[in-house]
């Protein structure tokens, strides 16, 4: 009864005053401070204005049960940067979209010649995705930015609010393609085996942006021009949730090997041929799965460099009821935040694979698909948060991330940073991912508080 009173009424000092939606703010703790404030402390990011951006940026691509897909270079996608577009210019901001379409926004700072600290994500989902990958990272540091550029917040270094333009792999395969071109890790060859089930090859859509192999080099952002990068992001994992912590500071970003095993046995009948004179390559992968599990296990601790590792994918043949498995091909996928362990792990499970068609006389290929180290992130930046958590007292988590983002590219040419949030029940990719907007704000005004102390102080 309470609450739907107070959905058109607001009681200020015992007096009821009428409710006006343009200065009705649910969440009083992140009321706008007054112009000109300069203290740094008290400032608040304003939550209501952060989420209705969200929201705003959500609502672009969204299909049934809230399922949201902004593939790169989709209409739906150029929309959401359009809004982006809009959103900065009403903020003040600079803006400045390189060859590829990545936005950089710029609040400029006293010292407009010392390098700026760059914060951000991206605004391309995978197919059925959920609203929070990505954009809050870009929302989060656009609010950021604008907070401090109403309260007048003196910053000596610019601050740059940026959108990265691909980070998912879900359209061609190619996963953080605006990060990795503006970190000048783009190589022609990369890039010609990109194709979408279309059969649009990324080259071509490149080219017709007017990117060509011999000025691809030209995206690159210059290293020189920047202080720092940070990136805001929601774990997509279950560890906060679990731990219950609101904040995730990242070490790095473990990285796959990913290879193909193929068993290839021989094809019988199902009836006629004995168990002990088959070939069975299907049963070969499964004791190779198995192991894969087992091993991985021995190396999921921190220290051990919490390696993962996974079969996704599988292709049996002849693939009938009827027949014994004559070929088995097993996508491998192993991660760790560590390169020495996961190269050991992969080195282990390569080995495993050969003694096991060894020993049931079979044969077996192996084919390397992607090899990346992990990419450690930057531990003065993560210094900094960690004393404005301790400061505030907010219980935070030093954490690596399972996943990949902007920030392993960003990092190649200056030093970056990660703030994650937790994902409720670790769901993300998927039209469930949430995150609780109490902890959003927070991220968001961590972010920002980050950014003032990187773009002031000496690294
Ligand atoms: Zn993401």
């Amino acid at each position: 009864m309470f609450q739907s009173f107070n959905r058109y009424k607001r009681i200020t000092n015992g007096t009821v005053v009428p409710f006006d939606k343009n200065t009705y703010n649910p969440f009083p703790a992140m009321q706008r401070k007054p112009q000109g404030a300069r203290s740094r402390d008290g400032i608040s990011i304003n939550r209501r204005r952060l989420m209705r951006d969200l929201n705003a940026i959500g609502r672009i691509g969204i299909g049934d049960r809230g399922a949201v897909t902004r593939l790169v270079f989709s209409i739906k996608e150029l929309r959401s940067r359009q809004v982006l577009i809009h959103l900065m210019r009403q903020a003040g901001l600079n803006i400045r979209i390189d060859a590829i379409g990545n936005i950089f926004g710029r609040f400029e700072g006293t010292d407009p010649r010392a390098p700026a600290v760059l914060a951000g994500s991206h605004l391309d989902t995978v197919i059925h995705g959920g609203k929070y990958d990505g954009p809050v990272g870009v929302i989060g540091a656009l609010e950021a930015v604008r907070t401090i550029s109403e309260n007048k917040i003196p910053v000596r270094s610019s601050l740059e609010v940026v959108c990265f333009v691909g980070e998912e792999s879900s359209r061609f395969g190619f996963s953080t393609l605006g990060s990795s071109l503006a970190a000048g890790e783009v190589h022609a060859k990369d890039l010609t085996n990109a194709v979408d089930p279309q059969g649009t090859k990324l080259e071509n859509v490149l080219a017709a942006l007017g990117i060509t192999r011999r000025n691809m080099k030209s995206i690159q952002r210059d290293p020189k021009s920047l202080k720092a990068y940070l990136e805001l992001h929601i774990e997509q994992g279950p560890i906060l949730e679990a731990i219950g912590k609101r904040i995730g500071l990242v070490t790095s970003i473990a990285a796959p090997s990913r290879f193909r095993v193929i068993f290839i046995g021989r094809a019988d009948h199902s009836g006629t041929t004995p168990m002990n004179m088959r070939k069975d390559a299907l049963v070969a992968s499964a004791q190779l799965i198995e192991y894969i599990e087992k091993i991985c296990r021995k190396y999921a601790s921190m220290e051990k460099g919490r390696v993962v590792g996974t079969v996704g994918a599988m292709k049996i043949e002849p693939g009938v009821i009827n027949a014994v498995p004559g070929r088995a091909e097993l996508a491998v996928d192993i991660r760790g935040t560590s390169a020495r362990s996961k190269n050991q792990v992969a080195r282990i499970v390569k080995h495993q694979a050969r003694a096991i068609a060894k020993q049931r006389g079979i044969n077996v290929k192996l084919q390397t698909i992607r090899e990346e180290d992990p990419v450690p992130l930057d531990k003065r930046l993560l210094r900094v948060s960690q004393e404005l958590c301790d400061d505030k007292g907010i219980d935070y988590e030093i954490m690596p991330s399972g996943a990949g983002h902007d920030a392993m590219q960003m990092a190649k040419i200056t030093p970056a940073g990660m703030i994650f949030v937790p994902s409720k029940r670790g769901i993300s990719h998927n039209p469930l991912e949430w995150t609780d907007p109490r902890d959003i704000a927070l991220g968001a005004q961590l972010l920002m508080e980050t950014m003032i102390r990187v773009a002031n102080e000496k690294l």
